[in-house]
C-alpha cells in the first residue's frame, strides 16, 4: 500500500523546515528508513551513490534524487514528478559527490543520513572539504516521532498480528523442545499472521531468559522454566511489531519467581498507565524503575524501559533516564521493563503504547498475568 503523495509532499516540506531550524543547509539521505519515510522508497545503499538531496527552507536548492543511471528504472513507482523531485542520473566514471555539491549549491552545513555508508560520507567530504557534516537522523526523527493516523493504523495492525502469534504460544512451547525448535515455529507463525518477515525471535528459557537480547539456542526447555518470548517483524508497509511475554512452561514456577514476576507486572502496568501528553520520557522510565527498585530488584533491571517504534524497530523517542523529551499525541514506543537474575531466570513484559490526547493506547493486549503453558 503506497503512502499518499500529499503526505510525502508534506513530509518533504517539514523536513526542509526542520533542517533550517536545526541550522543545516542541505539534507543528503541515502536509502534506508529515513528515505522510505520521505519518499516511500525501499532499497538499500550500495557502493554507487543514490541520495535524496533536499535543501533546507531558505537555502532553496530544489529537491533532487541522485541515482545511478542503471538503477533509474527502479524508481518508476515513486511519484517524484508529483513531488517536485528532479531525478538526476550519473554513469560509472562520473563523480556523484560533485553532483551533490552542485545540486546543493555548495552547502556549508550538510546533514547526512545516519545509516549512510562511510564510503559515501567520505566521498562527500572530499567533494565538499569546507562543509561541516552532521547527522540527518535527529532532523527527520522530529517528523518520524509523531505518527500520523495512517502510520498509527499500520502500527495497530502490526500489534494485532504479533498478538495473534503470542495467542498461539501453547502450540510452540513445550518441555523437551529446544529453544531453536520453538523459535523456528514461532518465526513461521510471525509470517503466517501477516508480517513479511520475522525480524527477531528471542526464546530465552531458564537461565537464558536473564540475557535480554538472547537469540535462540539448543537448550532444551525444562518443565517449570520461565521462558522470555520477544518477537516482531515488519508488515508490508514497513511498520514493525515488537512484543514480549514471559511464560511458565510445563509447571508452576517457584513462588519466589512468581512474586518477582508480579513486581514486574505491576511496574509495567504503572509505566503504561503513566503515559499521557506532557509527561517526560524519563518519567515513564522512572515509574517502572522505582517499583522494581523498591522491591529490591533495581540492579536486576539492566536496560532502558523502552524505545520508539515505526519503520525502525528501535527509533526515537527512547524511554530512558536522562531523556527529558515530553510525550505528544502520536508518539509510539515500547514499555518493556525486565528483571534478570543471572544464571537463573529472567522476565520481561513488553507492549507498544501510543500517546493519545488523554493518555495512552496499548497496541498489545495479550494477558500480562503469568500464563502457565
Ligand atoms: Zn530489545
Ligand atoms: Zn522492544
Ligand atoms: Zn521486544
Amino acid at each position: 500500500m503506497a503512502v499518499a503523495p500529499e503526505l510525502l509532499a508534506d513530509r518533504l516540506r517539514r523536513a526542509s523546515e526542520e533542517a533550517a531550524e536545526q541550522g543545516v543547509d542541505l539534507l543528503v539521505v541515502t536509502p534506508g528508513t529515513d528515505l522510505r519515510y520521505l519518499l516511500d522508497a525501499r532499497g538499500s545503499s550500495h557502493e554507487r551513490l543514490t541520495a535524496l538531496v533536499l535543501g533546507a527552507k531558505g537555502h532553496a536548492a530544489p529537491p533532487a534524487l541522485v541515482v545511478p543511471k542503471l538503477e533509474a528504472p527502479g524508481w518508476a513507482d515513486v511519484p517524484l514528478t508529483e513531488l517536485g523531485v528532479e531525478i538526476v542520473t550519473w554513469t560509472d566514471g562520473e563523480d556523484p559527490y560533485l553532483l551533490v555539491s552542485d545540486l546543493g549549491g555548495g552547502p556549508r552545513r550538510m546533514a547526512v543520513a545516519d545509516s549512510m555508508p562511510a564510503a559515501h560520507v567520505f566521498g562527500l567530504r572530499d567533494a565538499l572539504p569546507d562543509a561541516r557534516q552532521s547527522l540527518a537522523g535527529k532532523i527527520i526523527a522530529e517528523l518520524r516521532m509523531r505518527k500520523d493516523s495512517a502510520e498509527l493504523a499500520e502500527l495497530r495492525a502490526a500489534g494485532a498480528a504479533i498478538d495473534r502469534v503470542h495467542a498461539r504460544m501453547g502450540e510452540f512451547l513445550r518441555p523437551g523442545r529446544t529453544e531453536a525448535q520453538a523459535g523456528a515455529d514461532i518465526a513461521e507463525a510471525i509470517v503466517a499472521e501477516g508480517h513479511t518477515a520475522a525480524a527477531f525471535v528471542i526464546v530465552g528459557s531458564g537461565p537464558n531468559g536473564a540475557s535480554p537480547h538472547h537469540d535462540v539456542s539448543d537448550r532444551v526447555i525444562q518443565s517449570g522454566d520461565m521462558v522470555v518470548i520477544d518477537i516482531g517483524g515488519p508488515l508490508a508497509s514497513g511498520y514493525n511489531s515488537d512484543s514480549t511475554r514471559t511464560y511458565a512452561v510445563g509447571a508452576e514456577p517457584d513462588p519466589r519467581v512468581r512474586d518477582a514476576y508480579e513486581v514486574l507486572r505491576v511496574a509495567q502496568e504503572a509505566a503504561c498507565a503513566a503515559v499521557r501528553p506532557g509527561v517526560s520520557a524519563e518519567e515513564i522510565d522512572a515509574t517502572a524503575r522505582r517499583i522494581i527498585a523498591d522491591a529490591g530488584f533495581g540492579p536486576r533491571f539492566i536496560h532502558r524501559t523502552g524505545h520508539g517504534i515505526g519503520l525502525d524497530v528501535h527509533e526515537d523517542p527512547y524511554i530512558v533516564g536522562g531523556n527529558p523529551r515530553l510525550l505528544e499525541p502520536g508518539m509510539a514506543f515500547s514499555v518493556e521493563p525486565g528483571i534478570y537474575l543471572e544464571g537463573d531466570w529472567g522476565a520481561r513484559i513488553e507492549d507498544i503504547v501510543v500517546v493519545t490526547e488523554e493518555g495512552g493506547e496499548r497496541l498489545n493486549n495479550r494477558p500480562r498475568d503469568l500464563v502457565v503453558l
